[in-house]
């Protein structure tokens, strides 16, 4: 078997497929790795909203680069759906982002403003405005900011979908294969051990979550990326359609294209105990309490996955300082469907030698780093 690739991508959840397959476009050859099945962990458990308003997605570089990763999945979405045939059910609703007391209400209130300032197109309701235009939604709201469109996506389909293309264009897919070493030579990462397996590339890249700095302890180096646990819920309510999405101050509803609407989510720092919790879904309940009619829904599915999430919360993206070939593509908290287009696009630039964009710098793994000087393997 020829175990040489231009690019080993070690993790085959949303970030590492997306990056896998604009590689590959760019006329990469490449290899991806997966230690279980591709979308099994945190990209196996999410709601798909492709929003820059839902869980506050901040402002500055942050939310340049949502804005930049919104264009951007919607451009590959189109693209994968024509080169598979796979639609990913990318809908488009207004958000209500909701208050139910005073201090949730000042909080909302001073967002909005802040968005408008940033040229947003968000409005202000107070509650007899909320309640006309979505009647659906407790009587218990203190007042709302609409947002008139925001996307969002069924990352089960695009992930299907990016899969696919992946493989057609060349990209080879190993499910169960665990990455546990690097090959080196000096400073130079030249490829990856799976047990006895090994295989060799110009470049490797760590697409593997919350598990990121587990490989990397093993040169070194110290990434402060911890999982962050999220709980979701999927219901239904016959003859019941939710018009539009959700945002409360603990969570959303994102209605989809089959009528379920999904109910998430939880953020909690459980280490690695990927377990649904009776805590998790007092939350989640309480969260669909925004729209009282959903509490004789029925209850589909729970969902449970661990978000690799950053010490100053915002994704590393590029090279591994004092190391050659070495790369990492993670810590996309709350957004990794929201920026794996972005993440794939500034990565395949950088590794082509193109110019990966102004707003690459700030994503850049040095600035939450401590290395060790003795490096072992
Ligand atoms: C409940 C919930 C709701 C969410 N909702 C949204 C949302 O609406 N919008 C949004 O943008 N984001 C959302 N997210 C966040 C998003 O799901 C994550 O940011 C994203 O899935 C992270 O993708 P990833 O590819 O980096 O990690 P993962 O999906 O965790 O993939 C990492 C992969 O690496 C593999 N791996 C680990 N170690 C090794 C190894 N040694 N060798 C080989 N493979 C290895 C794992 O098996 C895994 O498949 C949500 C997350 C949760 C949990």
């Amino acid at each position: 078997m020829e175990r040489t690739s231009d690019v080993i991508v070690v993790g085959a959840g949303i970030v590492g497929s997306v990056l896998a397959y604009l590689l590959a476009h760019s006329g990469r050859s490449v290899r991806m790795l997966d230690r279980g099945l591709s979308g099994g962990e945190a990209s196996g458990a999410r709601a798909g909203l492709l929003t820059t308003v839902a869980e506050g997605s901040g402002k500055g570089p942050y939310l340049d680069l949502s804005v930049q990763g919104l264009a951007e999945m919607r451009t590959i979405i189109q693209q994968l759906e024509e080169e598979t045939g796979i639609d990913c059910w990318l809908e488009c609703h207004p958000l209500y982002r909701i208050a139910t007391n005073e201090q949730e209400r000042d909080m909302m209130f001073a967002l909005y403003q802040e968005r408008r300032q940033l040229g947003g197109q968000e409005e202000w309701l107070e509650p007899e405005q909320v309640r006309r235009e979505q009647p659906l939604l407790s009587p218990r709201v203190t007042g709302a900011m609409r947002s008139p469109q925001e996307y969002h996506v069924t990352p089960g389909l695009l992930l299907k979908a990016v899969l696919q293309a992946a493989r057609q264009r060349g990209v080879l897919v190993q499910e169960n294969t665990a990455v546990t070493a690097f090959l080196t030579e000096g400073q130079r990462v030249i490829g990856v051990a799976a047990g006895m397996e090994h295989y060799y590339a110009e470049h490797v890249i760590l697409a593997n979550g919350a598990w990121s700095p587990e490989l990397l302890k093993l040169v070194g180096i110290d990434l402060p990326v911890t999982p962050l646990r999220g709980q979701m819920l999927v219901v239904s309510l016959a003859g019941f359609a939710l018009p539009c999405l959700i945002n409360t101050a603990r969570g959303y509803l994102v209605p989809k294209k089959d009528g379920r609407i999904v109910v998430g989510a939880t953020q909690e720092h459980a280490g690695f105990a990927k377990e649904i919790t009776v805590a998790g879904i007092t939350h989640l309940l309480k969260v669909l309490s925004a729209v009282p009619a959903l509490v004789q829904a029925r209850i589909h599915d729970t969902f449970v996955g661990l978000r690799p999430m950053s010490s100053d919360g915002m994704p590393l993206i590029g090279p591994l300082p004092g190391w050659e070939g070495l790369h990492v593509a993670t810590g996309h908290a709350q957004h990794g469907i929201l920026l794996s287009g972005i993440t794939g696009r500034m990565m395949t630039a950088y590794l082509n030698g193109e110019d990966p964009g102004e707003l690459w710098r700030h994503f850049q793994v040095q600035r939450v780093l401590t290395c060790k000087a003795e490096t072992e393997v």
